[in-house]
């Protein structure tokens, strides 16, 4: 116990796209000691706590209880009051039918202080992604929010089933499936026309989003011919109509794909950011993060005696910033020495920060070709432990000696449980070392029927080497082309 408790935010996590997550909510992750999560969409979102955050699950997974809410509870309590920064992360929004109200009753209880970072709901988000507007001049002026979690066909229901029905324009339900065909039933008989439009969407702002639509009268049937399931909603009212002309997630090149890319480096790779802007949901795993190296006791004077500073990739800068702050220094300890920047993104990332790159190749692989480095200075190689040697070797053959300082190491994330293989359509290695580390995840190596791509002949080469199938080559070694062969090859998922 502290004196101080840590304060609890209670984080909506948004509904199932990870970019929907609030700048609020991801700063509150960032400084998490403890994470507390259900069942989401997407497990993304908890790389972005701190690499020793404790992650603890409370949702429900198949034929296992959910953890009972008090014990929640105090989960939440006991950690805040060993003066922990805790973070409670729900889906969608946390005061919507997330018990987030019952969490802050108890925190107050116990004198722990909360912070709310709302969400963005899926109540209104699944229907947007949909193409379906909550409201609309033409035909909604009003929407309601209901819990389909009572069965309408009893008497004790606390939804007041005749109010709801003519009580708003738009009406949403969420937690509606079991009960859908008594929902739609009550509302017939409590005055909605039978001919009223009417949508379930299903994993609403995923890339496996499903959406069924059809009447009042007539969507149980055709739910069930689709066979969806939760997490779904329910959407009501003449807005449904205007997803024929506003469906625009379903209609991506790669919508509903489920793409696996291996990833080596410490920032999230152009490859998955083109797949998501095509509509393709990824997995980038082995997740690996990265852990700064114990500074060397001489750090400050080996940079103030270097002529060169190279750093080779972006997480360099802040590694060694991490390693001075531990010997009560700073940036000034760079003293005046050139620098250098492996790769443009390095380069740009440094500039960021505040310091001017004296030189940087706009290709890494000609790195040691063009450094200005005379025979005699020294040049201090800042980077992943055991990654610049086709650096040192680069220089090395110009008479240059580098010496190289590795402030930090990238390990496996085994934190979060990987996926299971069978879900992907697609594998792609982006370079030799994803091809080896999948093999590392992947023992098995791809599933059957997976397409398999390589962005290039070296890499295939490897791929190959390790006993890897490759069914296709990128046209040219660029993330675009990767990304225009899977298309190409898969094009958007069947749909419901
Ligand atoms: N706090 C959440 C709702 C929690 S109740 C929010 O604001 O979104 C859980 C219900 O939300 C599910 O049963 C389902 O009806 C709905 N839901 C959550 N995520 C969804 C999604 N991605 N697509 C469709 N419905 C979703």
């Amino acid at each position: 116990m502290t004196d101080t408790p840590g304060t609890v935010y209670l984080v909506g996590a948004g509904p199932g796209d990870p970019g929907l997550l609030t700048r609020h909510g991801a700063d509150a992750l960032a400084q998490a000691d403890v994470v507390v999560y259900d069942r989401l969409a997407d497990n993304s979102m908890l790389a972005l706590a701190p690499a020793d955050a404790e992650l603890i699950y409370v949702g429900k997974q198949a034929a296992v209880h959910a953890v009972p809410q008090p014990r929640i509870n105090e989960l939440l309590s006991e950690h805040a009051l060993q003066g922990k920064c805790v973070v409670r992360l729900k889906g969608g929004d946390p005061f919507v039918f997330g018990r987030g109200g019952e969490e802050a009753t108890h925190l107050r209880d116990h004198g722990v202080p909360f912070i709310v970072v709302p969400g963005v709901s899926s109540s209104i988000a699944a229907p947007a992604y949909a193409g379906i507007p909550v409201t609309d001049r033409r035909y909604a002026s009003s929407f309601a929010v209901i819990t389909g979690h009572e069965d309408p066909t009893k008497a004790e229901s606390r939804v007041d089933w005749a109010g709801i029905a003519r009580g708003a324009d738009t009406l949403i339900f969420l937690m509606a499936l079991t009960n859908l065909p008594g929902i739609t039933g009550r509302l017939i008989k409590e005055g909605r026309a039978p001919e009223t439009p009417a949508a379930v969407i299903e994993r609403g702002t995923t890339p496996g989003q499903r959406v069924v639509t059809g009447t009042l009268a007539d969507i149980e049937g055709r739910v069930r011919a689709a066979g969806l399931h939760p997490p779904a909603l329910v959407v009501v009212g003449e807005v449904v109509r205007l997803r024929e002309v506003l469906a625009w997630h379903d209609s991506q090149p790669l919508a509903g794909r489920r793409i696996l890319v291996p990833r080596v480096r410490r920032r999230p790779s152009e490859i998955v950011r083109l797949l998501k802007a095509a509509g393709a949901e990824t997995a980038e795993v082995p997740v690996l993060r990265s852990a700064t190296l114990p500074a060397p006791a001489d750090l400050p004077e080996r940079l103030v005696g270097a002529d060169w500073l190279v750093f080779s990739s972006p997480g360099a800068l802040e590694a060694l910033l991490e390693q001075l702050e531990g010997l009560g220094r700073d940036v000034r300890a760079l003293g005046a020495a050139s620098v250098a920047a492996v790769g443009p993104a390095t380069a740009a990332h440094l500039r960021r920060c505040g310091l001017r790159v004296d030189y940087a190749p706009e290709s890494a692989s000609t790195f040691g070709d063009g450094l200005p480095a005379r025979a005699g200075q020294s040049v201090l190689l800042l980077g992943e432990e055991g990654g610049a040697d086709h650096v040192a070797r680069g220089l090395a053959a110009r008479g240059v000696t580098a010496a190289e300082l590795p402030v930090f190491r990238l390990a496996v994330d085994d934190r979060a449980p990987l996926p299971d293989i069978t879900e992907f359509d697609a594998v792609v290695f982006a370079s030799s070392n994803t091809a080896r580390r999948f093999l590392e995840a992947y023992p098995g190596g791809p599933a059957d029927g997976q397409l398999v791509v390589s962005i290039g002949p070296s890499t295939s080469g490897t791929a190959e080497g390790l006993g890897l199938r490759v069914d296709g080559e990128a046209a040219e070694a660029s993330p675009a082309a990767v990304v225009r062969l899977i298309a190409e090859r898969l094009g958007p998922a069947a749909r419901a």
